[in-house]
């Protein structure tokens, strides 16, 4: 097909959090497959659901793929010919392809109260039937849906779904997937409050921006179709569908903070180099055709061969990547170590911020080394009795530890002030003294006791390598198994949200 198609692939990350490990990994695959064809690869920003979407999170995805030099050709920084690449901005190209599927009765607005809908699901649990909506207004008379919208009442807009027979799906790495209409549900397709959900907006954008191969994690097999329909719907023809196997952790689950760090920008803070990181994840789900594991981004392209990749789990071993990232290191000569030092933090810019704090604590220069390598540290190993204390016992500690990861992730912004008052909010929630529930962080963020500023230690630090700071401590003092296991943790996370709301 790619002979003569000219190919674009896309990723369309949703701006929420810090930008994810699977994102490189998928935006990879994106970017050799397009880059072997000639085509191009883009960069789509889905920020449909506004409650969730920031623009520091948006910022940090250019960063950190930026960083990866997985170039995009088109996206909402670089511009180009099919934009706007940010969802926010096409809204109305949305609402206008909703209305002409309603025109066609490939859609209807429904007006179903969350009540309904509430004691609907709660039926179909009962009885044990499919979970999704009953159709209850796709047949309402257009005149009276008509009269009901002019009305003003609130509704969203649903897709017709074929009463019978069954959806095909092809994906080219996988036998077709078969599944009768009666399973899908009729999706929303657009919110009551005039948003697109994620489905629209993203058939509609992969359609006008000329996708021609939509590469994403496996994750999204069960929404294809839906998508399927959609094409169909619109009469347009479907892009090829290709699946990648997900990321998972050494023990086969699947990738979680909880287990590796998933934060690119984490890799970036703790030394890694960027092109150790995109050979590792070339190595994800694919084996170079000659077996060679080192290589370099344009031997990967130039090789590439979608149909290889192998749907086995693969798995991100960080102790594999930390080999790899060493080999990289040992093979550079020191003038070029010299600059990749200097350009990941060791240059007047991180030294200009440290200095300030540090100063007070010198008695001789050769003091700076000392007082400041846990700011250049990736992981510190802590004495469990360092952490705990007469008023935080490692049960307890554990637990404020890992609520301070959620609340940690929370803020938009990561600066001394930002972490101070989340801190010092957490302090009081928790009917702790201030001094007593910082000191395990001081140990956790520097190694000691006695340290630099905590605040503006964290902020230097970054909030990626804070939090997997936090979750060293917790293993230090067993959490990962005995303390915080299963039950205990779901019932943290409940007492959680009902004093600090969801995570
Ligand atoms: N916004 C989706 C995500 O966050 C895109 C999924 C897709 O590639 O269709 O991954």
């Amino acid at each position: 097909m790619e002979s003569t198609t000219h190919v674009r692939t896309r990723i369309a990350p949703s701006p929420t959090g810090s930008p994810h490990i699977g994102t490189a990994y998928i935006a990879l695959f994106n970017y050799a497959f397009a880059k072997q064809h000639g085509g191009e690869f883009v960069l789509r920003i889905e920020d449909t659901d506004q409650t969730r979407s920031t623009t520091e999170s948006e910022t940090a995805i250019f960063e950190a793929l930026g960083w990866l030099n997985l170039t995009w050709d088109e996206g909402p920084d670089v511009g180009g010919p099919h934009g706007p690449y940010r969802q926010s901005e096409r809204t109305q190209l949305y609402k206008h392809h909703a209305a002409e599927l309603v025109e066609k009765g490939a859609a209807y607005p429904c007006f179903c109260t969350s009540e309904r809908l509430a004691e609907l699901r709660a039926g179909q649990m009962a009885a044990k039937t499919l979970v999704g909506y009953d159709g209850h207004c796709a047949d309402l008379a257009r005149d009276e849906a008509n009269a009901r919208i002019a009305a003003g009442e609130e509704h969203v807009i649903r897709m017709q779904v074929p009463a019978e027979g069954d959806c095909v799906v092809h994906d080219r790495l996988r036998e077709d997937i078969v599944i009768p209409w009666t399973q899908v549900d009729h999706q929303i397709l657009v919110k009551s409050d005039g948003f697109p959900t994620y489905h629209l907006a993203n058939v509609v954008d992969d359609h006008l921006m000329g996708i021609t191969h939509v590469i994403r994690g496996e994750e999204w097999i069960s929404s294809t179709p839906k998508h399927v329909l959609l094409y169909e719907l619109f009469g347009w023809t479907p892009p090829q569908f290709i699946h990648l196997p997900l990321l998972r952790n050494p023990d086969q689950s699947k990738l979680s903070k909880r287990k590796n760090p998933t934060s690119i920008l984490y890799y970036r803070q703790a030394g890694y180099l960027p092109e150790t990181l995109v050979n590792y994840l070339g190595l994800m789900a694919y084996s170079m055709p000659d077996g060679r594991e080192i290589f370099g981004i344009e031997d990967y392209v130039a090789s590439f061969d979608i149909d290889r990749v192998s749907l086995g789990g693969p798995v991100f071993d960080l102790q594999k990547l930390e080999n790899f990232n060493g080999q990289y290191l040992r093979d550079m000569d020191t003038t070029e170590l010299l600059a990749r030092l200097k350009a990941w933090r060791l240059n007047d810019e991180t030294w200009s911020n440290i200095l300030p704090m540090a100063q007070p604590r010198l008695r001789t220069l050769s003091d700076m080394i000392p007082v400041s390598s846990f700011l250049f540290s990736d992981r510190l190993t802590y004495a469990p009795e360092l952490l705990v204390s007469a008023d935080l016992d490692a049960e307890r500690l554990v637990q404020v530890l890992k609520m301070a990861q959620w609340e940690l992730e929370k803020p938009a912004t990561w600066t001394a002030e930002v972490i101070q008052s989340a801190l010092m909010t957490m302090a009081e929630k928790e009917e702790i003294k201030l001094k007593k529930f910082l000191a395990p962080f001081f140990v956790a963020v520097s190694g000691s006791k006695v340290s630099l500023p905590l605040f503006e230690s964290m902020e230097q630090l970054g909030r990626d390598l804070v939090l997997r700071r936090l979750h060293y401590a917790q293993e230090a003092l067993g959490a990962l198994d005995a303390v915080l296991s299963g039950k205990k943790l779901k019932k943290l996370e409940k007492t959680y949200i009902a004093t600090y709301g969801r995570a």
